[in-house]
């Protein structure tokens, strides 16, 4: 239960170096404590200004501060959400998803291979700044794969996120330059498939 009124950068649940070599330290450092952090800033100073425009009773631009919202918020839980569905390679990150996930997946789309392929061709081909996600439909207990543009855009609501990627440049220019295909190849070697699983679970049960 969310009980704070204002946003945290988490710490990453692993050393800045441990995801090596799909995400250098340099990279990771940068992505998580200047690029992550600035959503994290950013919503907090837009809720800051809503509460004292509420306070002073001031009008605000809504159309331009809810969509800055939506956007900042939405970064800071993507990424809260990333650097927990990651795990050092060989250490709780790679391989494949066992038990009530790995059955998920074989029923929605025939095998975990072709749900790589279709998840990889998603994150690979985001226009501009994006994520790949594998969600979970409430409703028809369907896994079904998003292509979320920026941070908010072609998400769809009230379906549980349980596993994202961040193709942003800022998440892999450093370590791959232009080449965003191979980033998304070595992410596989990262993934933390128990958390996706928990997650999978939570938004069954919740
Ligand atoms: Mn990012």
């Amino acid at each position: 239960m969310e009980t704070q009124k204002f946003y945290t950068l988490p710490p990453l649940p692993y050393g800045y170096g441990d995801l090596a070599p799909a995400i250098s330290e340099e990279q990771l450092r940068l992505h998580h404590d200047k690029h992550h952090n600035a959503y994290v800033v950013g919503a907090n100073g837009l809720l800051e200004r809503i509460d004292a425009a509420r306070k002073n009773g001031t009008d605000l631009d809504l159309k331009a501060t809810l969509k800055e919202l939506s956007f900042h918020i939405g970064g800071h839980i993507l990424h809260s959400l990333f650097w927990a569905n990651l795990a050092p390679a060989g250490k709780g990150g790679g391989g494949e998803p066992a038990g009530p996930l790995a059955a998920a997946i074989a029923a929605e789309f025939g095998s975990f291979e072709r749900f790589k392929k279709e998840f990889s061709a998603a994150a690979s081909s985001a226009e501009g700044s994006g994520w790949g996600a594998l969600t979970l439909c409430r409703k028809t207990g369907r896994p079904i794969v998003m292509q979320i543009e920026k941070h908010n855009t072609n998400v769809y609501p009230g379906f549980a996120v349980l596993m994202v990627l961040d193709v942003w440049e800022h998440a892999y220019y450093l370590d791959y330059k232009n080449d965003r295909a191979k980033f998304v190849e070595n992410f596989w070697t990262i993934v933390n498939w128990d958390e996706v699983s928990r997650r999978m679970t939570a938004a069954l049960s919740g």
